[in-house]
């Protein structure tokens, strides 16, 4: 969907929709377009290295967002009015996104993650936990951020390549 031609976009888009009405059809639409995303979905599930770590409504999750990932992606989302625009602050994640294949340990987010606490969050797995009728988090700290307790605070880029599997042997020649 991400190679087509905006205006192709959204025709195809309008096709999906048309086609729900008439047939009832349930859709599990994968995208990286959040405005897309808001305009079709119904329930939401926002993935970090191949773990989902927010379920919610599709309406709850773009006005409270309760994982710092899916706080950190929102807050990059423009906004098409000037005033608005020029005070929001949106929050840069450090650092590249690890390997899927050699993910950090515990929560799979602690190395690039604002709010990143010395406890738990490099030694135990959040799990995904529900906080609010249909919302679901899988931070330690979801209800301190929620509640702001815990800002966004600077970081520097740090890799954990989580543990090493030893390598093959080759077989013999
Ligand atoms: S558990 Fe810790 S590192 Fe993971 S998202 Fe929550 S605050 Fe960030």
């Amino acid at each position: 969907m991400s190679a087509l031609d905006v205006s192709i976009q959204a025709q195809i888009i309008n096709l999906f929709e048309q086609l729900q009405d008439e047939f009832e059809l349930t859709y599990l639409f994968i995208a990286h377009d959040l405005a897309v995303v808001r305009h079709i979905s119904d329930r939401i599930a926002v993935m970090y290295l191949g773990w989902i770590v927010e379920v919610s409504p599709a309406a709850e999750l773009y006005e409270n967002p309760l994982h710092p990932y899916t706080i950190s992606l929102l807050s990059a989302v423009p906004i098409p009015d000037p005033v608005v625009e020029k005070q929001r602050e949106s929050i840069l994640l450090a650092g590249d996104l690890p390997s899927p294949a050699n993910p950090p340990p515990a929560c799979r987010f602690h190395t690039r993650c604002p709010f990143v606490q010395p406890t738990r969050c490099r030694d135990e797995i959040p799990p995904l936990r529900q906080l609010a009728t249909g919302h679901e988090v899988a931070c330690h700290w979801a209800e301190d951020i929620r509640e702001g307790r815990l800002t966004p605070h600077e970081r520097a880029p740090v890799f954990e390549p989580g543990p090493q599997e030893p390598a093959e042997e080759p077989p013999p020649v």
